[in-house]
């Protein structure tokens, strides 16, 4: 695994086109950039009618976005088909820049994860996690630093809330965990790697609806990263009143933590269940479920596809257009369910699962407990979890286990958030005992042995160990 904890005085951490990217640059976009607008988190219309705003034409949105978000290109002198008049004014107005990273880890596997810093201090950390799986590369995405909703079972609830993040702070971790695949890849022959993203990072994504909703935006329109809504999936403790309102503003995959059967155990462990009980949060999953394209429009499709197939043009079908093949393939919702050593695993809480997904169009999705320190609930046992499977698969539904992959890296959400901080405050220590040190000895002090990048080993081979 490669595991690097980025220095802010580490002279540079090359991401994406390898230009202006260094840590230190986005770090601080603040002094170079005041009085600057950064374009990054802006969606098509804003975008448009910021170049209106600036005596622009209204096309160049479109141009910008793809710049930003399909070739990775920050710098506006970069963008060869803007007049050199239009590079010049967008330089002087507006800037491209996603959070800073200041961890990221790169497994064998192909697992990836960073940690941003969006604010000063250790408690202002969020993290992204890449998951490559059957050809799919998925990214889990956070959307606010910390969670107030304090499920019992959840290492982010334990951090509180902090704040909301901004909409260049969503969107920037796609940008990001793309960049990191186009590193020494020439502008022309970039492409976007990931291919789905969930919504599972930390925070409540439905309790920073706006930002969220304009990320999801971008992430599905085609002048940015141009993804299947079947494959930009939200996933919600079950805040009701916003479901109905996502419905009403984008289509994407929703997914419903759910972990309980009933309420007397959804309260223990899920608390806004106290606010909006499992019958108004079924009720809730269904409205979502039969909105969607209406069939008309699937046919529509349907033929469209047909006619390049019988052209014999090469047709690579994504999850939208398998959809308008086989009509009959309903939208459904995803529930996740963590898997708690003898506390909702006993057969009766799979009795009971079945008949409150009765009538919802549904998949399961059980999830191996994810312990941290002081926790308190275990892992249900593999025979425990596969007879739960069993139980449900037999009542007709899919029902998958999610897999932990490489244990080192595949850590709960809001884990890797609370090791990076431990070590950041490790690293403050060391700088601080140096200066002690330094102050004590200076004519003996050979300033080689405590260089920043020998801090920096320390950290790395602590961790090795
Ligand atoms: N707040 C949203 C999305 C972020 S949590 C929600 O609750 O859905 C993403 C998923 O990780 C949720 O299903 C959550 O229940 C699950 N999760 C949280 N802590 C976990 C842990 N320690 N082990 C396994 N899954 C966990
Ligand atoms: Fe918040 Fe989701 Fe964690 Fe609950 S499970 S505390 S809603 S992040």
């Amino acid at each position: 695994m490669n595991v690097d904890v980025v220095d802010a005085q580490a002279s540079s951490f090359t991401q994406g086109d390898g230009s202006s990217n260094c840590a230190s640059d986005v770090a601080k976009p603040a002094d170079r950039n005041a009085n600057k607008v950064n374009l990054l988190g802006m969606t098509r219309k804003e975008l448009e009618t910021y170049f209106e705003t600036i005596g622009e034409k209204k096309f160049r949105a479109a141009q910008v976005m793809k710049w930003i978000h399909q070739l990775g290109v920050t710098d506006f002198n970069e963008m060869t088909n803007l007049a050199g008049a239009l590079r010049e004014k967008l330089s002087r107005v507006a800037y491209v820049a996603a959070p800073e990273v200041v961890h990221r880890e790169y497994s064998n596997d192909g697992t990836r994860k960073w940690v941003f810093r969006v604010g000063e201090g250790a408690g202002s950390l969020v993290e992204t996690v890449l998951i490559p799986a059957d050809g799919r590369k998925t990214l889990c995405i956070s959307s606010q630093v910390g969670c107030a909703l304090d499920c019992s079972f959840c290492s982010t609830g334990k951090q509180g809330f902090q704040r909301d993040l901004l909409p260049a702070e969503i969107i920037g971790q796609l940008w990001v965990a793309n960049q990191s695949y186009m590193e020494d890849t020439p502008v022309g022959e970039r492409t976007r790697t990931v291919t789905n993203v969930v919504m599972m990072g930390m925070g409540e994504p439905l309790l920073n609806f706006e930002p969220v909703v304009a990320s999801m935006q971008l992430m599905l329109d085609d002048h940015a990263y141009g993804m299947s809504k079947r494959r930009v999936t939200l996933s919600t403790s079950g805040i009701v009143p916003m479901i109905d309102k996502l419905g009403d503003v984008i289509d994407v995959a929703l997914a419903i933590s759910l972990h309980a059967p009933n309420d007397e155990l959804r309260n223990e462990l899920v608390p806004i269940n106290k606010k909006y009980p499992l019958v108004e949060l079924m009720a809730a999953a269904r409205r979502y479920v039969e909105r969607g394209a209406p069939l008309s429009d699937k046919s529509a499709q349907h033929k469209a596809i047909q006619a390049k197939m019988a052209q014999k043009a090469a047709v690579t079908l994504d999850d939208d257009q398998d959809d308008a093949l086989e009509p009959s393939r309903k939208k459904h919702v995803t529930i996740e369910y963590v898997m708690l050593d003898g506390v909702n695993d006993q057969p009766l809480h799979a009795k009971q699962l079945i008949q409150l997904l009765n009538g919802l169009p549904s998949k399961i999705n059980l999830i191996p407990f994810n312990p941290f320190p002081h926790a308190p609930y275990g892992r249900s046992s593999r025979n425990r979890i596969m007879a739960f499977q069993k139980a449900l698969s037999d009542a007709g539904y899919v029902c998958t286990v999610r897999t932990t992959r490489g244990d080192d890296i595949d850590a709960a959400c809001g884990q890797l958030v609370g090791q990076v901080a431990d070590r950041t405050r490790r690293a403050e220590k060391w700088k601080q005992k140096i200066v002690e040190h330094q102050n004590a000895n200076t004519s003996k002090l050979d300033s080689t042995a405590y260089s920043t990048s020998g801090q920096r080993r320390e950290i790395l081979r602590t961790r090795g160990s």
